[in-house]
């Protein structure tokens, strides 16, 4: 099944909904305290998706048993995020000035994250995302904490090629993140792509951090259409056959120790015991069913 192509941007349909969710899910996490996004909310309230506006406001997703798998789902993402605030500023410890946000999406880390002078961020997602953001955060008056490289481009076409234009040096070291990409929104050779030219790019000292879903299992599927249906009630146009690609794919931390990169695996329990928040995961074996699996790698 091949989901259809996503050249427009809505805010509130396809893809454009997922970058939209990120946004409702680090302004919830900042509400909560567990994130620091000043800019989540704002984005999302000028994205003007009623439901997601709805979210923040209201917390409308923990009010019934449905809505409490959305909870969970805001809750795994919001601490997928604060690993990688974390990793990111690991690696600036560790002297990597390059970092480049694969399907970087509404996020705003080289506005709302401190970073070692003279790093560079490369934000990288379709044209309509990167210009909606930007906007936003001109007129808001935010102010940059890194240089920032936005390029709006097709991850599953020539985007390395969009990476050097822009002045990226694929001779230092670099810290890539796939936030919420490799769970299916490129097809299974776009991703394995994807994957061939991070590591050409990477030079030694090189790290990676993805949360990837293999190929979506029956409970995946069961919970991806809830989460759809209950969004298309609340008149969000999204279909998950639309959304997603569903094929073989190579096992991400597979793939890339192929490669030559030495990985780290993890689970969702792990993630928030990492982050210090282990009393948070209450998912149990159907939570672990679902969720997404994780992986460092360095290079
Ligand atoms: N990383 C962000 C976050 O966590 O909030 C966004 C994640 S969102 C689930 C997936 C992102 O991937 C969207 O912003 C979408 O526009 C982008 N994306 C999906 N397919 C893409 C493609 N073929 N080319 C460029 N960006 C793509």
């Amino acid at each position: 099944m091949a989901r259809t192509d996503h050249d427009t941007w809505d805010p509130a349909t396809g893809v454009g909904m997922t970058a939209t969710f990120g946004a409702v899910v680090r302004a919830v996490a900042t509400n909560k305290g567990l994130l620091d996004d000043p800019f989540a909310e704002l984005l999302v309230r000028a994205a003007d998706v009623h439901y997601f506006t709805q979210m923040v406001e209201n917390e409308l997703y923990s009010d019934d048993g449905a809505n409490s798998v959305t909870a969970g789902l805001i809750a795994v993402l919001g601490a997928y995020t604060r690993f990688l605030d974390d990793y990111l500023a690991d690696a600036g410890r560790a002297g990597i000035r390059q970092v480049v946000l694969l399907g970087s999406g509404l996020d705003t880390r080289p506005y709302r994250l401190w970073w070692p002078h003279g790093t560079t961020v490369y934000e990288l997602d379709q044209p309509s995302v990167i210009d909606f953001k930007t906007d936003v955060l001109v007129a808001l008056g935010a102010e940059l904490t890194a240089s920032r490289r936005a390029i709006g481009v097709d991850l599953r076409q020539d985007w390395l090629a969009a990476l050097y234009r822009v002045g990226f040096d694929a001779a230092q070291p670099t810290v890539w993140i796939a936030e919420n990409l490799l769970v299916g929104y490129l097809p299974p050779d776009g991703q394995d792509r994807l994957l061939r030219d991070v590591t050409v790019a990477s030079a030694p000292g090189s790290r990676f951090a993805a949360d990837h879903i293999p190929t979506w299992n029956p409970l995946q599927l069961e919970a991806g259409r809830g989460f759809v249906d209950r969004w298309r009630q609340f008149g969000l146009d999204i279909d998950l056959a639309e959304l997603i690609y569903q094929g073989e794919y190579r096992h991400v931390p597979a793939n890339l120790a192929d490669r030559g990169w030495q990985t780290v695996e993890f689970k969702v329990a792990d993630l928030f015991a990492t982050i210090g928040m282990a009393n948070r995961w209450r998912g149990g074996r159907k939570g672990d069913a679902i969720t997404p699996a994780y992986v460092t790698a360095t290079r």
